[in-house]
């Protein structure tokens, strides 16, 4: 692996190779409409919905590739996915990053000046541990980091 760091200050970890999208998440009303629209879109069938009642959402994933697509659907008026769609719209909610060591990650961004929502990692869907960094340290996207804890 090539060295990217000058002596002093250096990092193994930058030296990794880059951390794989992992999901893309879009916030939709109903999973009752958008689970067809996206089978048909992608051609291939929705293969889990999940529930995390932590986040007040019911998920339903796809497969693209190596990479999934999220549906999150509120399960509250006022949950976060409710909220984001009243000001938005349906849509774009975040990217998820799959990393290796998620408290390491933490740490490194939040050294680097990254705003992270959570202290800790929480529980997400599809046995992740996950964290969102805020958008406004990010150009404006909801990032999330996860670690599968399959592992
Ligand atoms: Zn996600």
């Amino acid at each position: 692996m090539r060295r990217v760091f000058a002596r002093g200050g250096e990092s193994p970890y930058f030296c990794q190779k880059p951390v794989k999208l992992e999901h893309v998440g879009i916030a939709v009303k109903d999973l009752a409409t958008a689970v067809p629209l996206y089978t048909q879109l992608l051609n291939s069938p929705c293969y889990k919905t999940e529930e995390v009642a932590a986040e007040n959402v019911i998920t339903a994933f796809f497969l693209s590739g190596e990479s999934k697509i999220e549906l999150l659907q509120s399960t509250d008026p006022e949950g976060v996915i409710a909220k984001f769609i009243e000001k938005r719209g349906e849509g774009l909610h975040h990217l998820a990053f799959d990393v290796p060591d998620i408290v390491a990650e933490m740490d490194r961004l939040r050294a680097a000046g990254f705003q992270l929502l959570s202290d800790t990692p929480r529980r997400g869907a599809d046995n992740k541990l996950v964290c969102f960094l805020h958008p406004k340290t990010t150009g404006g996207v909801l990032i999330e980091i996860c670690q599968d804890t399959h592992l």
